[in-house]
């Protein structure tokens, strides 16, 4: 059997038995896959550095009937900060979360990828703000599993230019001030934080999370991309539930 190589990250581990474990990986070409890695609990084991939750390798795969199975794993990023930052570390579990439910199996994910790696990256290196690299995330994820927001203009009258915007966390559109009926699900924002939501839709994942915005706009962003992402999926996280008690 011929393997695979692919660039991949461990989003999820399971001990499956004394010596064998279980792994979700986010990998570029092949999506999410579930895949088993031999003997990686013994000590010494070749596999044991590269197969460990959050680190990116080098793999090389071989499928199974139902399952893959690692042949070959060299650790490329280890992002060893994000273990000495409980928060930090808590939120990349979120992420990984949210890719265990969005993320698409057996094609490509390049995008998805690079997102996470760039948002594991500022977590690690902590230049941006946990808000920012969180509404970042979440917005993105969403964009790219077919949950994206029409934020062009109001929804009603088509302005661009939308006056004291409010965003529709159900329906994902904006409305003005004018036409906008208040609803449970319209979350009021401002004009900057319509700005930036329009910036990270707009930029390659790489790009998305470049910006600066500052409080009180910052939380604002926060909070709308939070609902957004529960209201689309329609579902809680245990991870974020987490993540908001540190
Ligand atoms: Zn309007």
């Amino acid at each position: 059997m011929a393997a695979t190589p692919t660039m991949g990250l461990i989003i999820k581990e399971q001990k499956v038995s004394e010596n064998d474990r279980l792994v979700t990986i986010l990998t570029e070409q092949l999506g999410l896959i579930r895949a088993f890695v031999p003997g990686a609990l013994k000590l010494h084991s070749k596999h044991q550095s590269g197969t460990q939750l959050l680190c990116y390798a080098r793999l090389s795969v071989y499928k199974g009937r139902d399952t893959y199975k690692i042949g070959d794993a060299q650790p490329v990023e280890v992002f060893f900060k994000l273990r000495q930052n409980l928060r930090a570390l808590a939120l990349a579990g979120y992420f990984c979360e949210l890719l265990t439910m969005l993320a698409p199996r057996e094609e490509p994910a390049k995008d998805y990828l690079q997102l996470t790696l760039q948002a594991l990256h500022l977590l690690c290196e902590d230049t941006q703000p946990q808000p920012l690299v969180k509404s970042v995330y979440e917005l993105k994820i969403c964009q790219f599993s077919g949950y994206m927001p029409d934020v062009s203009g109001c929804s009603i009258c088509r302005r661009a230019d939308v006056v004291a915007p409010r965003f529709d966390v159900l329906r994902g559109t904006v409305q003005c001030q004018n036409c906008g009926v208040k609803t449970p699900t319209c979350v009021e924002i401002t004009a900057g934080v319509l700005t930036a939501i329009r910036y990270i839709l707009e930029q390659a994942p790489g790009r998305a999370f470049a910006f600066r915005l500052r409080q009180p706009s910052l939380n604002r962003l926060a909070a709308v991309c939070e609902q957004f992402i529960l209201t689309q999926t329609d579902r809680s996280y245990k991870t974020l539930d987490f993540y908001k008690t540190i």
